[in-house]
């Protein structure tokens, strides 16, 4: 493996990490264009400073600690190292390793983004107590489309958090209260990006954040891009297509467009004006699906209204076998030709060919290397 995690680069972070603290967090990734928004760095703060919305800001006096630098996904981290650990090899298949596939819709939900699989998978669990809390996204109390970290714990709490939005939501952040709160169990949905941050907690661990052993599974959700909320939803829906943004119903990703659904009234904003305004971190993104979780949800590749699943471990093959038998879905087999699967295929072929070129403009511009998980 040529992108492996030496024993000397981890020491450089920690040399760093320890003299400059935030700082250190600050030059290593903020102002590099390649924090990513996961919220891990809010998490393991042992002070309880740093705050994460759409980028971590320093909201008390730092210790020094070096926590949040030593374990942020984009310090270092070895996405192939960490797809070896969890699966035994690196899977050919560009969707990555796949045991079970298959399209669902769930019965007797509202309010799901396609076919609600991650909403009727997370009450499931906590019904049948295979886990006592989930990590997720909601949103703002004041502000629906402005998404929120949050620890969910009741069925009803999970119902309110359905749906996407489509700007930064440090979902990771919310770990810190589910430590609190004592909860050994739970379940992660984030993207792809975030799921590698729940990785790093579990493969380079510090003793006093004790975080990762309490993750039971992981739920990614496909993602081609993130966009900033100021740009997407203040500047785009509500600037320029005269949008209010507190009368959105949903917003949806679909081929070349962004779709603002009102009532009836659908708006579309052309995708390439709001990658004007995609997140500078997912820039450097290589991961369409999720490679390291234990499922990957998506509507790429499934029927309008299903969720496209994509179990990659046994464990996850047979909850969502069980899920099935306690009849929770209609299902529908996946296609592999387009629109099927192959869709995938392209998109996170584009994805990964893009950060590629993207890094080379950075090392020829003498910006520092993202993250160790990028071939190139
Ligand atoms: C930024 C973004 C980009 C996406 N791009 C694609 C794409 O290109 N192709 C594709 O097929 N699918 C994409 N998705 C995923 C898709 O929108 C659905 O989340 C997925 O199909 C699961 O649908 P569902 O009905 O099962 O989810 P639901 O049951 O409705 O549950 C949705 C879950 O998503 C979580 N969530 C919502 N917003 C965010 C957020 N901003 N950050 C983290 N978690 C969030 C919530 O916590 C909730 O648990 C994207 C999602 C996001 C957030
Ligand atoms: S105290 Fe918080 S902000 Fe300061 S170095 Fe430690 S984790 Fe980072
Ligand atoms: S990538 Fe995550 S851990 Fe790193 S600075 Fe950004 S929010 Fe914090
Ligand atoms: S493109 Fe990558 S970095 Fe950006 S939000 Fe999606 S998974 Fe995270």
């Amino acid at each position: 493996m040529n992108n492996s995690i030496t024993k000397e680069d981890i020491l450089q972070y920690k040399w760093l990490a320890r003299e400059n603290g935030y700082k250190a967090l600050e030059h290593e990734i903020i102002f590099k264009d390649l924090c990513c928004g996961c919220g891990s760095c809010e998490a393991v703060c042992p002070d309880g400073v740093i705050k994460v919305n759409e980028y971590p800001e320093l909201v008390g006096k730092c210790t020094d600690c070096g926590y949040c630098l030593m374990q942020c996904p984009r310090s270092y981290l070895s996405r192939d190292e960490a797809e070896v650990k969890l699966f035994g090899e690196i899977a050919e298949e560009p969707l990555g390793h796949i045991v079970k596939k298959i399209g669902v819709k769930a019965k007797r939900l509202q309010g799901v983004q396609d076919g609600g699989f991650v909403t009727a998978a997370l009450k499931y669990a906590l019904k049948n107590g295979i886990i006592d809390g989930a990590i997720v996204s909601g949103a703002d109390g004041k502000n629906k489309w402005l998404p929120v970290a949050k620890l969910v714990t009741s069925e009803r709490e999970i119902g309110k958090t359905s749906g996407t939005r489509y700007s930064n939501s440090p979902n990771l952040a919310a770990l810190k209260e589910a430590k609190e709160k004592g909860l050994k169990n739970l379940a992660v949905v984030g993207l792809p990006c975030q799921i590698e941050a729940v990785r790093k907690l579990e493969n380079y661990p510090i003793e006093d954040v004790d975080l990762a052993g309490r993750i039971k599974f992981t739920i990614s959700i496909f993602c081609s891009s993130n966009f900033t909320y100021d740009g997407l939803m203040e500047g785009l829906v509500q600037k320029k297509y005269k949008v209010k943004i507190p009368t959105i119903d949903k917003m949806d990703i679909k081929g070349k467009n962004v779709l603002v659904f009102v009532g009836k009234k659908r708006v579309e904003i052309p995708l390439a004006e709001a990658y004007e305004v995609k997140r500078e971190g997912c820039k450097v993104c290589t991961d369409f699906t999720g490679r390291l979780a234990d499922f990957a949800a998506g509507s790429v590749g499934s029927p309008d209204g299903y969720t496209a699943v994509l179990a990659r471990n046994k464990k996850a093959s047979k909850l969502l076998g069980d899920m099935i038998k306690a009849d929770l879905f209609t299902t529908v087999e996946l296609k592999e030709e387009k629109p099927g699967l192959e869709i995938g295929r392209i998109l996170q072929n584009r994805k990964e060919k893009n950060a590629i070129n993207y890094t080379k403009k950075r090392v020829k511009n003498e910006l520092p290397l993202p993250f160790k998980s990028l071939k190139f």
